[in-house]
């Protein structure tokens, strides 16, 4: 909780210690304050702990939030609140990650040592290993699989081009990686909800979106507000 509300406001400036005295805010002080304007703010506070790594139960509070925001344009796209709070956390939607992750050079890698195997598997079934074919083509779906799994944690763990490893550099070439265009950032695909649920849809989920950043904006100023009054205590 501290770390959260540290990482929310740059920490040194909000001389947040743990213990209080020498002009520190204590522990107690914080979560008073957090308290009190969490209460006034809640949406406000469950966006503002999204974005700074919030647990599953914020995430799903969020996503019903989203879901009754968002009824109207949901019956041809069930998953809508979920692609919703995807964009807003900048994590990739689940039809791009498919694409980012055949982007990443692990997968890159172990895609060739899987497919080095392939070749193994043809060669033992011409010549009648059964039993050692199955093995290693089990071997062969582990390694891919393995490797679909890493990517897929990394991309979204840390939002994160796979393709010029954030740096949004092409690393041979040089110039601006053309998968994020230069962001170095996944950039959420807004034509996967038009395709999805339409025009209509997209408008309501930028708004929606804007909503959620304003209140998380404003809670923010709340709270550092009420910790700076607190300060002068
Ligand atoms: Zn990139």
């Amino acid at each position: 909780m501290m770390a959260m509300v540290m990482g929310m406001f740059e920490a040194r400036s909000m001389r947040i210690g743990q213990t209080g005295g020498s002009g520190l805010m204590s522990r107690e002080q914080v979560v008073g304050a957090l308290g009190a304007v969490s209460g006034r703010h809640p949406l406000g506070w469950l966006a503002a702990q999204a974005e700074h790594g919030g647990e599953s139960s914020t995430l799903a509070q969020l996503t019903a939030h989203l879901r009754t925001r968002l009824t109207a344009h949901s019956a041809h796209c069930a998953t809508l609140p979920e692609l919703t709070l995807a964009i807003y956390l900048r994590r990739p939607l689940p039809e791009q990650l498919r694409s980012l992750v055949a982007k990443h050079p692990r997968w890159d890698r172990e895609r060739r040592r899987a497919a080095k195997l392939k070749v193994l598997i043809t060669k033992e079934k011409e010549k009648g290993g059964e039993a050692e074919a199955a093995r290693l083509q089990a071997t062969h779906d582990e390694i891919l699989t393995a490797a679909r799994v890493r990517c897929e944690q990394e991309i979204m763990t840390t939002g994160r081009c796979p393709k010029c490893a954030g740096t949004g550099k092409m690393l041979r070439k040089g110039g601006d990686c053309a998968v994020c265009n230069g962001t170095g950032k996944v950039v959420p695909d807004m034509g996967i909800i038009e395709r999805m649920a339409g025009v209509a849809a997209v408008r309501a989920v930028h708004q929606a979106l804007d909503e959620l950043e304003s209140a998380a904006t404003t809670f923010k100023r709340a709270l550092r507000k009420r910790l700076e009054g607190e300060r002068e205590q």
